[in-house]
């Protein structure tokens, strides 16, 4: 082996020794994610019960009982379901979606009780719609809830015994106690859905946000 070739092997090997520690980038440091804002409390949602498993009936469906039974028709065809049909238990406890204030509450020998609740939003305002329960006797129209907070009880409807709820997108008026609208204009009633929104994809879109292990806010 020649100098030349010596020298040049010494340095190929000096080049193999260098670079995983001279050219080979330092992983980069983690990007701490930019601080998010808490979300405002008032826009905070949660659903009213633990589980969310549809019963016979979802926002827009037809009003029927679940043996397909119309409730209310007109020449435009069934009425259409304002809010979500969700399975209950009897005697569940139903919390508040969010904080807010009791607007009304009203009892019917079918339905059982029902119960508004009024949110101010950063949005606006909303009011939310809870059927076939029971106020618990603590609260009254005029009371506060604070969201997660366990303010009724289902009622017993026998087998058709299930939670009904809508969000009306508006103040309290005429039809916020609507549980169904006509497809079109019918005994003076406004169409579907008229204010209502969808009440699952409302609650989705309002959920607290996720805290990760690591303490950065997702959601
Ligand atoms: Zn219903």
């Amino acid at each position: 082996m020649g100098r030349a070739t010596a020298a040049l092997l010494l340095c190929a090997l000096q080049l193999v020794l260098v670079v995983p520690t001279s050219s080979v980038a330092a992983p980069a440091a983690a990007v701490p994610a930019p601080p998010q804002d808490k979300p405002n409390p008032a826009d905070v949602f949660q659903y009213p019960l633990p589980t969310w498993q549809p019963h016979c009936l979802g926002f827009g469906s037809e009003w029927r009982y679940c043996n397909g039974t119309p409730l209310r028709a007109c020449a435009s065809g069934v009425w259409l379901h304002t809010g979500t049909d969700v399975v209950a238990a009897v005697g569940q406890a139903v919390k508040a979606a969010g904080d807010g204030v009791i607007v009304g509450y009203m009892i019917d020998p079918t339905f059982r009780g029902g119960v508004l609740i009024r949110h101010q939003t950063s949005a606006g305002v909303v009011i939310m719609q809870y059927w076939h329960l029971w106020l618990r006797s603590e609260f009254a129209v005029g009371s506060h809830v604070r969201r997660g907070q366990a303010f009724a009880d289902i009622a017993d409807m026998g087998d058709k015994t299930h939670f009904h709820f809508a969000v009306f997108n508006g103040d309290l008026e005429s039809h916020t106690w609507n549980g169904a609208l006509p497809p079109g204009a019918c005994s003076g009633f406004p169409a579907f859905p008229y204010r209502f929104i969808d009440p699952t994809a409302f609650i989705e879109a309002h959920l607290p946000p996720v805290r990760l292990a690591h303490g950065t806010l997702f959601g």
